[in-house]
């Protein structure tokens, strides 16, 4: 009989799964449901498209004829409950779709806020290219805008917003931006630059109450009585990860649903990849949560491969991103900080709670006015790099934390105050090829 594929999500983990499956069997039939109607397109791609520096068509990664060569079947609906026991998952307009091998690649969804006022109609997330559409909305009738929480989300929606409203306030609980992933330099690189972009920073505020009048947004009153007039608020205090049908399947939930190194949950037949899974690693015995595009593909591909009947365990790669934050380009890899973060619940997105595994390392540093140097160094590898604006060394960083190689040769002189860091990189990465 030919088997029955259904991929629920349809986002970079369910198509990649799709892929993979295809290339393993050619005959098998895939059914990806999503909810989205816009279906595949990318999501870090929104802070570009929010800014208007790309266009919505620039979203897409694979072409219309590219997907139908899938040969998938497309279904556009929510699925509401899944049966693990009948291989059995309905959608919301009562249809049931029955399944030999299923895959749960459903995402994450912005965190709410418990702050009162946080359902008036001007409160907005970033989640979708519909929330992007509305954002840019919005922010082009809005007088002035406030943005709460941290993370690259926030200061992706900050700067979307500061593309068409004249006026944003970013609100900080702490002293710093992302104080649990940046140090205070960076954090203060990042701030100078919002500042200069003109986002009003508010440090050491906290939301009491979204303020409405007659139905919409008015403004914002903090815990120490001020009240910041506003008609738009965007909200980015992280993200959790869309658990709701495998939790009554009953399948075992902790933050996320949890698959072991085959990407297989607890039930038979039903595997998880991408944000909505926490995976297990056989190399660190730890199961954290990534909402990182790289993973979600690398996850979803080795779901896929395994739903085709493949026994290949999938390979963790080291947490990495390379984004821009406040039109600075900055790479995070491996362990570079540590909880808490009070102005996130958990994680955000393009995010890793690897990078807060951080144990007591010395560091490495280098700073050029904004160019910035980081590394936790190990006693014989570096755990983790933070590198900004110039990229010169993260390619070697890159290389030298996911394999792991020795750094004893270089580890006194990294350590040494004033070292030419990144050429020592370099020249070590360089070395270790050979
Ligand atoms: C604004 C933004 C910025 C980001 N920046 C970065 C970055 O800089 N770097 C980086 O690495 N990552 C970044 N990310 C994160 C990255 O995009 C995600 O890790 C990745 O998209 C996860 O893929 P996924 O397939 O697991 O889930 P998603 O892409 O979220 O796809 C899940 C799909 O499932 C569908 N779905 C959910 N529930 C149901 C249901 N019940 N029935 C049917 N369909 C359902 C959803 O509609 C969606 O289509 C960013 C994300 C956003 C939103």
């Amino acid at each position: 009989m030919t088997p029955r594929y259904v991929i629920l999500g349809s986002g970079v983990a369910g198509i990649a799964a799709a892929e993979a499956i295809r290339l393993n069997d050619p005959r098998g039939e895939i059914t990806v449901v999503s909810d989205d109607p816009h279906g595949y397109y990318s999501r870090p791609g929104l802070a570009h498209f929010l800014t208007g520096e790309i266009p919505q068509a620039q979203l897409f990664p694979m072409r219309e004829a590219e997907l139908h060569a899938l040969g998938l079947r497309r279904v556009q609906g929510r699925a509401i409950r899944l049966d693990p026991l009948e291989h059995r998952v309905t959608l919301a307009d009562a249809s049931e779709l029955v399944y030999d091998r299923l895959l749960l690649a459903t995402g994450a969804t912005a965190s709410r806020a418990p702050v009162p006022g946080a359902e008036l109609p001007e409160v907005v997330k970033l989640d979708n290219l519909e929330d992007a559409r509305r954002l840019i909305d919005l922010a082009r009738h809005a007088r002035a805008a406030v943005v709460i929480g941290g993370g690259i989300t926030a200061l992706e929606i900050a700067e979307g917003l500061r593309a068409h409203c004249r006026r944003v306030h970013y609100l900080l609980r702490g002293d710093r931006y992302w104080g649990s992933v940046l140090d205070a330099t960076e954090s203060a690189i990042v701030m100078a630059r919002l500042a200069a972009d003109g986002i009003q920073i508010h440090t050491r505020t906290e939301t009491a109450e979204i303020v409405g009048k007659r139905g919409h947004v008015a403004g914002i009153v903090t815990t120490d009585g001020r009240r910041i007039p506003c008609d738009l608020v965007a909200l980015a205090v992280g993200v959790t990860p869309r658990v709701e049908l495998a939790r009554t399947a009953g399948l075992q939930i902790d933050r996320g649903i949890l698959a072991d190194e085959y990407l297989l949950t607890a039930a038979a037949d039903v595997f998880a990849a991408g944000d909505v899974a926490q995976v297990h690693d056989p190399r660190t015995g730890a199961a954290l949560l990534d909402t990182l595009w790289n993973v979600a593909r690398s996850q979803g591909a080795a779901a896929g491969r395994n739903m085709a009947g493949r026994r290949v365990p999938y390979a963790k790669p080291m947490p990495l991103n390379v984004t821009r934050l406040a039109g600075i380009t900055i790479t995070i890899i491996g362990a570079v900080g540590r909880w808490p973060d009070a102005d996130m619940v958990g994680i955000g997105r393009g995010d890793s709670e690897a990078w807060r595994q951080l144990r007591d390392a010395p560091v490495a540093e280098d700073k050029h006015e904004v160019n910035r140097l980081r590394l936790l160094v190990g006693p014989r590898t570096l755990l983790g790099a933070v590198v900004m604006s110039d990229q010169a060394a993260s390619r070697s960083l890159q290389r030298l934390i996911g394999e792991q190689t020795d750094i004893t040769p270089i580890r006194e002189r990294l350590l040494t105050p004033g070292a030419p860091i990144a050429a020592l990189i370099a020249e070590h990465a360089a070395a270790a090829l050979h």
